[in-house]
């Protein structure tokens, strides 16, 4: 695909970019630029260029701000100590965002056209890429409905984007143990629904459940599936795993309403490889409590991109607080972590070929 080049006239001046840099958080700053493919029916992608980072004009009427037909995706570039910028799995990405497309009737994109949009951005934007440990650029991809037709159809215009934000660690500071809280009264997903694409409107379902989450002190909320015996299913934007007696690690099987996490497949796959037995399978509210009455749960994490992988403390929720162990630094969760980000960052080797170099 050949990209047109219309760079900003007025960057971030660099020491803006250096202050800004200098404590980023997550997703407060976007880079100076923006890459775009539009895509017309009949006619296919076309016009794919870098342009600006600014507000998109958009008909009133546009599909997407009616009927919400929205996907994304998200990914991290990581700066190695060799100057190199890489991307983690992106193609994983990709095929994940046309996953999603064929649910919520976008069309979808080329792996190669994905890819290559993502490296145009980081090559545009690579000063905005941070050195600091465990930080990286976030790159959010997305597709959006431009048709102006309030008819109810696919349509037939749509916009493929990818924005970038200097990202450092998620819930800001020290790594720390996180109390999650349990949703009883909101499902995010339903069987035949969108659980497993990614799109902004399971987020706008579990926002509500967040609030209550809120409100119990916890940022996070998980979810059962109240039509399987309360199976668990994952976090509102990360998946979720069990570490049992035994060094077996449990995390909930692919039902058609889990997001497949990206990091949930690596987090299996580093498990795998040191030596732990790894499950797929129904985990139930019950089973959960039953380890802990046992003594047989040691570990509950959480992972996800933008966050790696986060120890959970707690479980509250109306008939109480279930506390975990094995929130420590020398955790099973700690052990994958570091492998995790240690192939991201290049300080482990990548003997699953899992890094592209950018830049
Ligand atoms: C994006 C997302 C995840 C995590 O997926 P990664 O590919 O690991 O970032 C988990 N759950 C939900 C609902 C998500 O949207």
């Amino acid at each position: 695909m050949e990209f047109a080049r219309h760079l900003s006239e007025h960057p971030a001046t660099a020491e803006r970019r250096a202050e800004i840099l200098k404590d980023p958080g997550f997703g407060n700053y976007f880079t100076d630029h923006t890459v775009v493919i539009d895509w017309t029916e009949g006619v296919g992608w076309h016009d794919a260029r870098v342009e600006p980072y600014g507000p998109i004009a958009l008909d009133p009427a546009a599909s997407v701000l009616h009927y919400g037909q929205e996907i994304f995706e998200g990914l991290k570039a990581f700066r190695h100590a060799d100057g190199s910028v890489q991307t983690f799995r992106a193609e994983k990405n990709a095929e994940r965002l046309n996953a999603s497309a064929r649910r919520l009737a976008l069309p979808e994109l080329p792996v190669e056209s994905f890819v290559e949009a993502v490296k145009l951005l980081v090559q545009v934007d690579e000063a905005w890429v941070p050195e600091g440990d465990g930080e990286a650029l976030y790159l959010r991809p997305f597709m959006i409905a431009t048709e102006a037709f309030l008819g109810v159809r696919p349509s037939r215009e749509v916009s493929f984007r990818v924005i970038a934000s200097p990202a450092g660690n998620y819930f800001g500071g020290e790594l720390h143990a996180v109390p999650i809280w349990l949703s009883e009264h909101f499902s995010r997903a339903g069987h035949g629904g969108t659980g497993e694409a990614k799109c902004g409107g399971n987020y706008a379902a579990s926002l509500a459940a967040q609030l209550e989450a809120q409100d119990h002190g916890c940022a996070q909320v998980l979810f059962l599936d109240p039509t399987d015996d309360f199976a668990v299913e994952e976090l509102g934007g990360m998946n979720v795993f069990f570490v049992l007696e035994g060094n077996r690690l449990v995390t909930p099987r692919l039902n058609g309403n889990i997001l497949h996490g990206v990091t949930r497949a690596s987090v299996l796959q580093i498990a795998a490889d040191l030596g732990l037995s790894v499950e797929e399978r129904k985990f139930t509210i019950d089973e959960w409590r039953e380890a802990v009455a046992e003594g047989t749960l040691r570990e509950v994490f959480a992972c996800g991109t933008a966050a790696v992988i986060t120890p959970v403390s707690e479980l509250r929720s109306e008939q109480g607080t279930m506390t975990f162990p094995g929130t420590g630094a020398d955790a099973v969760w700690a052990r994958i972590r570091e492998q995790l980000l240690g192939v991201q960052t290049g300080a482990v080797a990548d003997t699953h070929g899992w890094l592209t170099k950018l830049v």
